[in-house]
């Protein structure tokens, strides 16, 4: 029996996927890029940002067109749209057996067999209570050793933004207790992953009991063998002192971050309902450049929010100059149902938001241009995760989330080095990576 999955949106969907396909490949499925040869296509479409569910729409119609000629074929929706959308996909999108909210993924491959006997078509959606057993997280691939894996700690959220559709899709906010996070974790180790990236919606609200998130980043860091360790999405509101003072004094947490801060107007962030203002990012920014001054700060930036004045916009142009942001995801502002956002007048012009959205994406590539210069002749640790774009090169990322490229000059290959770190030297800044060469000690 083979599994095709494609997915669509954020990093979450992305980690998912990796744990839907575990889950499969546990009942004897193995997994295929081409749904011609599916038994079971499932899609994972985030509603976070329209794009992505439109993208999943046409997806389906392909998987819709095959069905004609091979009926057996399962066809499922997962991920938050399946949450929010419910039985309204069936009516949307014909041809889909089923549909499947994130909490439910634990009995994705006994729903198959449901559907396949009952004919019917099935629906799942709403929230688990957050039991231990509820967080389903993937050991590392199959296929070849990995060094890396994603750890979910926390899932849901309650913070509200007014344009987002998380707290609905997503649920409440359940925690993971620590000694299953830490367990999971040195398991991982042991198996041979060397980084590990902590996952949740509001990863740094963690809480289990008396501890919060500085604690777990502490503990973790004195998993032996544990290298590297990362987190997202962190809110700025949770940055506490705790937690920034932290980069630059744990050993394995690297110097970088993605803290999202949406846009560069106080005013603006109040209507969004985001609960801090500019200068109090502007502060954590500073404490964690404190903390560790080589420290790489990425963003999220909505452009063309409901009452965004140019005056607005201009504000978040200095915003980027004033942080220096290493990259940014950014976004025109589009309505999602079911957000308090979307009963707001959308009053910026479409063609108005293009140009502030150039706007930018210029800014944040010249940023990004001049971050990725300033490393040609340094020296940078690569934990190595893949092969290179060019024949005989291999590909890893550096401490601070730069991918780099290199061609080992001692004839290791990559099955040898994956996992490895490699000291490598900067010989040259692409427009998306580093290339290098490994380093003469
Ligand atoms: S913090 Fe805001 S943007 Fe992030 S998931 Fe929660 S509601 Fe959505």
């Amino acid at each position: 029996m083979k599994l095709y999955v494609k997915t669509f949106g954020c990093q979450m969907n992305v980690h998912d996927s990796r744990r839907i396909e575990e889950i499969f490949r546990s009942a004897g499925y193995t997994m295929t890029v081409d749904p011609r040869e599916a038994d079971v296509a499932l899609i994972n479409s985030c509603t976070i940002r329209e794009k992505a569910w439109h993208k999943a729409i046409s997806e389906t119609g392909r998987l819709r067109k095959l069905k004609r000629g091979r009926r057996d074929i399962i066809v499922g929706i997962v991920g938050c749209v399946a949450q929010q959308e419910g039985e309204r996909i069936f009516d949307l999108i014909p041809g889909v057996d089923m549909v499947i909210a994130p909490d439910h993924y634990g009995q994705l491959v006994e729903l198959v067999e449901e559907v396949k006997l009952r004919e019917d078509t099935l629906v799942l959606t709403g929230f688990d209570r957050g039991r231990p057993e509820d967080f389903l997280t993937p050991g590392p691939g199959t296929s070849r050793r990995e060094a890396t894996a994603f750890v979910t700690i926390m899932k849901g959220c309650q913070e509200r933004c007014a344009y987002c559709i998380v707290p609905t899709v997503r649920g409440p906010e359940r925690h993971r207790p620590i000694e299953d996070v830490e367990s999971e974790v040195r398991g991982l180790v042991a198996s041979g992953v060397v980084e590990v990236t902590l996952l949740g919606q509001k990863v740094n609200a963690y809480q289990s009991g008396e501890v919060g998130f500085a604690e777990l980043l502490r503990r973790l860091d004195s998993v032996e063998g544990l290298e590297r360790l990362r987190f997202t999405s962190p809110h700025p509101r949770h940055m506490t002192p705790d937690v920034t003072s932290s980069f630059g004094r744990l050993r394995s947490l690297c110097e970088s971050i993605h803290l999202p801060v949406q846009s560069g107007s106080s005013r603006i962030l109040s209507r969004m309902g985001r609960r801090y203002n500019v200068e109090d990012y502007l502060l954590v920014v500073s404490k964690l450049r404190e903390a560790c001054p080589a420290i790489g700060i990425s963003t999220d930036l909505i452009v063309g929010y409901p009452g965004e004045t140019n005056e607005d916009f201009a504000e978040t142009l200095a915003l980027i100059d004033r942080v220096g942001f290493s990259g940014a995801f950014s976004f025109k502002y589009s309505p999602r149902p079911g957000t308090r956002a979307a009963s707001l007048d959308d009053d910026v012009p479409q063609d108005e938001k293009v140009r502030r959205l150039d706007a930018v994406h210029e800014r944040i590539e010249n940023l990004e241009r001049r971050w990725r210069g300033s490393m040609v002749g340094t020296k940078l640790e690569v934990l190595v995760t893949n092969e290179g774009r060019m024949p005989g090169q291999v590909s890893g990322r550096a401490r601070n989330s730069q991918i780099v490229n290199f061609v080992p000059t001692d004839g290791s290959t990559i099955d040898d080095l994956v996992g490895r770190l490699v000291e490598v030297e900067v010989t040259a800044a692409h427009s998306h990576s580093l290339e290098g060469k490994p380093a003469i000690r």
